[in-house]
């Protein structure tokens, strides 16, 4: 894999620079508004694009980056902007591993979107990946373990079993307690997951892309396919569609997508360690997951000074990301406390720094769903990311670019049949 190269170390690059000048260097949400906003009178006036896609977040921004550099015209579009506050992608981290359990397809797309994502950041003034490793802690050694390891390392993925004593030595501050063994992935890491979906939309217009601010009616069509979409007194038309709503998906396909894709609340929380307590940063710490409970707890280190992150995997209860409430609870932060008392006692009576409230797009059996819809025949949805799909966006926006322009192979886990209603 290509070596990681530091924010100094960095050469600038033709996109980096382009989208320096611009943009400005840090304001990019506001710039990539104005940006649409000069776009929205082509896009209410052009004739037909050959894609629209609907939805900004990660799966949609990798889609359009994809389609756009094959040569296609594409209009972007996202109601609220791209990695907003409230879409799955708009939070601060994403944990990008290769530990999948044995299955080689999410392995295997985990380690090629690896790639893309340095390569993103590279173009980029701030880091979007921090190679802070990956560590799996698992409360017994088992053959599902060195199953996955082995996958791994045949895939040439860097990757270290480690005891229990080993883990001791080198983490001092993390209590290894009902844990017998770890798996550290060295070259995996965090995603700055806001900035990078906000930097790729800007490498999306800086090199012809469109986007566009609006937010698209449930679409309509007696038909076999889908002319045109509308919303907010517009109406565009293309010769192919791709929603990638996220959490939305349902509202927007209530009879294809409802209930296949259920929203849950996730809490999450970062706490303030100590001032000037390392330990707790990388490289001191990396981000990890511990498997030692069925709920899995998982967390990262301090990066960029936001404070140590920690939060519940388990799924919360069902969650309208439009209205529901965004303040974390009381009973998940004791919960997490108690949680940081037994794991990492030096943060349990640290300050609360930040709380959020975000949501996963579960589908029943944690897979993607990326399929036709089943009337349009040149309309897709993609979604269905279910807590884990974030670093796999360099791979999805390949694999639906493939899919959308016929030269792609479906994967049949990802299909509307695979996917049972559910929640
Ligand atoms: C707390 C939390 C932690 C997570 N941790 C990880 C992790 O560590 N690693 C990992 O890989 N994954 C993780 N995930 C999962 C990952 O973040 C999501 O699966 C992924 O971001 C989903 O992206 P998306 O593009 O499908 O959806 P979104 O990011 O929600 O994007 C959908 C977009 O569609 C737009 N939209 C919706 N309706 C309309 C409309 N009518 N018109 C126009 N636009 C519309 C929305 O505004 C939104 O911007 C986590 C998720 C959460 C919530």
């Amino acid at each position: 894999m290509p070596e990681e190269k530091t924010a100094d170390q960095r050469p600038p690059s033709p996109l980096s620079l382009r989208r320096r000048d611009l943009l400005g260097s840090l304001a990019a949400v506001g710039a990539i508004g104005s940006v649409a906003r000069a776009a929205s009178a082509k896009a209410s006036t052009s004739a037909a694009w050959d894609f629209i896609v609907v939805g900004a977040g990660v799966f949609g921004a990798w889609t359009a980056w994809n389609l756009q550099r094959r040569g296609n015209r594409v209009l972007l579009l996202d109601a609220w902007g791209p990695a907003h506050n409230r879409a799955s992608s708009g939070g601060e981290t994403r944990l990008i591993r290769t530990e999948y359990a044995g299955n080689e397809l999410y392995t295997r797309w985990a380690w090629s979107s690896l790639a893309e994502w340095q390569d993103l950041s590279r173009r980029h003034e701030l880091p979007i990946f921090h190679p802070t490793g990956a560590l799996y802690i698992y409360p017994a050694d088992g053959a599902k373990i060195d199953e996955s390891v082995a996958l791994q390392r045949s895939l040439g993925i860097p990757i270290e079993k480690l005891t229990r004593a080993q883990m001791a030595t080198r983490w001092p501050q993390i209590d290894f307690d009902g844990i017998a063994v770890g798996v550290l992935q060295p070259t995996m890491g965090a995603l700055m997951a806001r900035r990078s979906v906000q930097n790729l939309v800007s490498d999306f217009v800086a090199a012809g892309g469109t986007y566009h601010e609006l937010a698209v009616d449930p679409p309509r069509s007696d038909g076999g396919s889908l002319r045109t979409i509308s919303g907010g007194g517009e109406t565009l038309n293309a010769g192919r569609f791709v929603f990638a709503c996220g959490p939305w998906l349902p509202k927007l396909f209530p009879e294809v997508v409802g209930g296949r894709i259920v929203p849950t609340r996730q809490d999450v929380f970062f706490f303030a360690p100590d001032a000037g307590d390392t330990r707790f940063q990388a490289p001191a710490m990396p981000a990890w997951v511990d498997v030692s409970s069925k709920d899995l707890h998982y967390g990262f280190p301090d990066i960029e000074a936001r404070g140590f992150k920690i939060a519940l995997d388990a799924h919360g209860p069902k969650y309208d990301p439009d209205v529901a409430d965004r303040r974390v609870s009381d009973q998940s932060l004791a919960d997490v406390r108690a949680y940081l008392a037994r794991r990492f006692p030096a943060l349990a009576k640290r300050p609360l720094a930040e709380g959020r409230v975000c949501q996963y797009e579960n589908s029943d059996n944690g897979h993607l769903l990326i399929d036709r819809h089943p009337q349009w025949s040149n309309c897709w949805v993609v979604g269905g990311g279910s807590g884990h799909g974030f670093k796999h966006g360099p791979a999805v926006g390949r694999y639906v670019a493939d899919l959308v322009l016929g030269s792609g192979r479906a994967e049949p886990d990802f299909t509307l049949a695979a996917h049972k209603v559910h929640g």
